[in-house]
């Protein structure tokens, strides 16, 4: 993330007045720091409370280091928007982003306020990126817990807060992370979209430890599959071959080759026991993917790539879609 040029940093003494906040529908008055960049406006907005010429300097530290994640993203891949709208705020969980928008809310104060930016902003950008062969990734990731591997709680130090001060007062801030709790940071066997933010963040923020975890020897040969899968859909399809490390260990790798080693009958494995924390969400999930395997059943005999070329790259067909 180093050498990036942040551009024209501008303060925007003027207030938001009735700005709802997105986590929680909430009237919030906000004072707005942006930077312009030829590649990306980036806009955050902070709670009046602080005062636009009192900002505390981790607090300003911290704008800067999104703004940076944000503007170097921008440059390497055109999936990103050319505007994006951060809202930081201590009052609430980790991060969130407006459906629909180029807007991420995140708590700045929470020691994983980066990560939780790149897996927003992974939001941001899945709507862009999204196709039928990423769907067909991710129902392959439900099979055998395939997901866990990019797992954004394996990456992050959670909830654990590293700011004290009269800006927080959450005590619960200060416990033990449980990860199992819904709210733990990431959830990347929920839908398509929270799979690619969980890979996305993985990718731009510890690409050395997401590629050790997929070479692994311990780790299971579908598992590493998936994973060089999703590496290189990130790299090849939206970073068009931009790769996060110098030297980059999935080099040889082609997502057009290696969709084409991945079966539609291998999708329809996994689908067949997906692991039962998707189930539990929502007892329709279990009628989706009966229909899912019925419809990929017509085409069992194809691999990815096929089915992809033959249906189209962009298009779904509607339960699918509905994922
Ligand atoms: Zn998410």
């Amino acid at each position: 993330m180093q050498g990036v040029e942040l551009g024209i940093r501008t303060r925007h003494p003027s207030r938001f007045g009735n700005r709802f906040h997105p986590s929680d529908n909430r009237m919030y008055s906000y004072v707005t720091i942006e930077y312009e960049n030829p590649q990306l406006t980036f806009r955050a907005h902070f709670p009046q409370h602080y005062s636009d010429d009192h900002l505390p300097e981790v607090v300003e530290k911290r704008i800067d280091a999104l703004a940076r994640l944000a503007i170097t993203i921008r440059m390497r891949t055109p999936f990103a928007s050319d505007e994006v709208e951060v809202m930081l705020d201590e009052a609430w969980g980790n991060g969130a982003q407006y459906p629909g928008s180029n807007t991420c809310a995140i708590d700045v104060f929470s020691a994983d306020y980066l990560n939780t930016f790149a897996h927003e902003f992974g939001h941001v950008i899945f709507r862009k990126a999204d196709s039928l062969a990423w769907r067909m990734i991710y129902l392959f990731s439900l099979g055998r817990r395939r997901f866990d591997i990019v797992r954004d709680s394996l990456y992050t130090d959670g909830w654990r807060e590293d700011i004290k001060g009269p800006y927080r007062g959450i005590p619960d801030r200060n416990e033990p992370v449980n990860w199992d709790h819904p709210y733990a940071p990431g959830h990347p066997w929920a839908n398509p979209n929270e799979l690619f933010a969980s890979a996305f963040a993985a990718f731009i923020l510890h690409p050395q430890m997401l590629a050790d975890k997929i070479n692994a020897e311990s780790t299971l040969k579908d598992t590493a599959r998936f994973g060089t899968l999703m590496y290189l859909y990130l790299r090849d399809d939206v970073f068009l071959g931009w790769a996060p490390l110098g030297k980059d260990p999935f080099v040889d790798g082609r997502l057009d080759r290696t969709l084409a080693g991945l079966g539609v009958q291998e999708v329809i494995q996994a689908l067949r026991s997906p692991h039962p924390r998707f189930l539990e969400r929502d007892n329709s999930w279990r009628e989706d993917i009966s229909k899912i395997i019925d419809w990929l059943n017509n085409y069992n005999a194809i691999n990815v790539a096929q089915l992809c070329n033959r249906i189209g790259w962009k298009n779904f067909p509607s339960f699918i879609l509905a994922f």
